[in-house]
């Protein structure tokens, strides 16, 4: 499952900034997920359940923002907001928008004690 390695990533940094800023445990993390991820919510909350048994994140609490994608059209370099991967460029209706934004994931806030 593509999220449980996800989680799994998730989880070793947050391991490894629990020792570079001498936190013992996080309550709360909020996540960003871009639109074209493909990362599934429910998957995303289940599989971080499991990998943050026994780290510093066990317990916590894990909330999911999603981030509009964004491209840059490669024939007139208008950037537009992306609704599907295949959409047309509004300005000049070419084909072909190269995806900048949305396509990964990444830690917005953490809450620790
Ligand atoms: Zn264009």
């Amino acid at each position: 499952m593509h999220e449980l390695s996800l989680a799994e990533g998730l989880i070793e940094i947050l391991t490894e900034e629990a020792s570079k800023q001498a936190y013992r445990q996080v309550r709360k993390v909020v996540l960003e997920i871009g639109e074209f991820s493909h990362v599934a919510p429910d998957a995303m909350r289940f599989c971080f359940e499991i990998a943050a048994q026994g780290s510093v994140a066990e317990g916590a609490v894990l909330d999911l923002t999603f981030r509009q994608a964004m491209g840059e059209c490669r024939c007139c370099g208008e950037s537009v907001v992306m609704h599907s991967r295949y959409d047309a460029c509004p300005a000049c209706g070419a084909y072909g928008i190269r995806v900048v934004e949305g396509e990964d994931m990444s830690i917005k806030y953490i809450e620790v004690v």
